[in-house]
């Protein structure tokens, strides 16, 4: 018997009027919207708030929560499903949670049960293409959700595997969106796929290529991080960059640079057209984010930066890792993390981005008097209304 062909939405569901009000309710906020107003600084009292110019919700993730509730109107009687978190905040999915939507991640839900009276939501980074396939199998409606930036990377790493070069992709190897991209290089048979961390893994890479170098060491190293059956002696003869969208953007380009050399080193200059490719697959709005909060940082004078997005928001700890280069800096998940004046709950700079349960205290983080700078960001998947929480905090403490 064949399955039963899947209904798909990816550009919406009609009703982005029936649910504008609804999402303005839940994530403006008028302050914020004011500070904007107010060339992004916000003064009270001995307190001045410089906004960063570019912060909080992207344009993926705005798109992703407003056809999540789309797709709860329009399918009134039906299970709504997401396939686990829409996107890194937790008051969003909180919400979509008290909005009736369920959680296929959740110990209780049994995906594979679902069948075509389901509706399925994608999330904004996307899903692997065995998911994809299986929920497409079992009949599901599917609300896809997955960003325009996320599927330009996807095209590249699919060609990549099609012309037979093996995808090294800067990313976070747990992170959602470096498994579903990766999965895109296993749609062709000789598809390969290496995930590298950071500049250093990446070294490690450019080394076995220009050197060769102990085989059973590179494999378990990178054991969790390349595709099935991979051979750096081979599949590395051909490569091509690309990067979890939301990496940092400096450390993306050099990286893309150290494989370029790398290669040049190992087969000389004029090989380099055949055996190594390089794309800008860096996302607009992570981009714009980081150079908003880089401007920031060079222009004004701060005692402080407070960052704010979930701790395993990937674009959220690129952002406070800016920022702790240069200033005394607070990653913190929401406003119910600043404590009082005396004490703030954060996660320190540099923690893995995948574990969500590290969390310092630190003690005396706000000066008792006196006139205080204080700069602010957030994350992609931060709404305005966490934003303006965050002021009017600071302004009581500063009371
Ligand atoms: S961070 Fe970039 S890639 Fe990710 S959802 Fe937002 S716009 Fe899309």
């Amino acid at each position: 018997m064949s399955s039963p062909q899947p209904l798909i939405f990816r550009k919406g569901l009609d009703m982005k009027d029936a649910v504008a009000g609804e999402l303005a309710a839940a994530y403006d906020s008028a302050l914020v919207d004011r500070v904007r107003g107010n060339d992004f600084t916000h003064s009270s009292g001995r307190l001045v708030v410089h906004l960063a110019r570019e912060f909080g919700f992207c344009y993926g993730v705005d798109r992703a929560v407003d056809y999540a509730y789309q797709a709860r109107r329009r399918f009134p009687g039906r299970n709504v499903f997401l396939t686990g978190e829409i996107i890194h905040n937790p008051h969003v999915n909180d919400r979509l949670r008290t909005e009736g939507i369920r959680f296929l991640s959740d110990p209780t839900e049994h995906p594979d049960q679902l069948g075509p009276d389901d509706v399925v939501i994608l999330p904004a980074f996307g899903v692997t293409v065995t998911e994809m396939a299986r929920l497409s199998n079992q009949g599901c409606t599917l609300v896809d959700t997955t960003c325009g930036s996320v599927l330009n990377v996807w095209k590249n790493v699919v060609r990549y595997a099609r012309e037979g070069f093996t995808s090294i992709i800067h990313g976070k190897v747990k992170h959602e969106e470096t498994r579903a991209t990766a999965s895109q290089a296993l749609k062709y048979p000789h598809g390969r796929y290496l995930v590298v961390l950071d500049r250093e893994e990446a070294g490690m890479v450019c080394d076995y290529i220009r050197h060769g170098g102990d085989r059973e060491a590179f494999l378990t190293r990178f054991a969790p991080a390349m595709s099935p059956g991979f051979d750096p002696d081979v599949d590395l003869e051909r490569v091509g960059c690309a990067n979890q969208t939301t990496m940092l953007m400096s450390e993306s380009l050099e990286i893309g640079e150290m494989f370029r050399a790398a290669m040049r080193d190992r087969y000389g200059e004029e090989a380099l057209a055949s055996r190594f490719r390089a794309f800008d697959t860096i996302c607009s709005a992570t981009q714009e984010r980081q150079d908003a909060v880089i401007a920031l940082l060079e222009h004004e004078r701060l005692d402080l930066m407070l960052v704010v997005g979930g701790y395993n928001s990937s674009n959220t700890c690129n952002l406070a890792r800016i920022c702790a280069a240069k200033v005394r800096t607070y990653h913190i998940a929401d406003p119910e993390c600043m404590l009082s004046g005396e004490e703030i709950r954060h996660r320190p700079v540099g923690a893995p981005s995948t574990t969500a349960g590290v969390e310092a205290v630190t003690r005396s983080w706000l000066p008792g008097s006196g006139p205080l700078s204080v700069g602010l960001t957030a994350g992609a998947s931060t709404p305005n209304n966490i934003v303006g929480e965050v002021i009017r905090k600071l302004e009581r403490f500063c009371e």
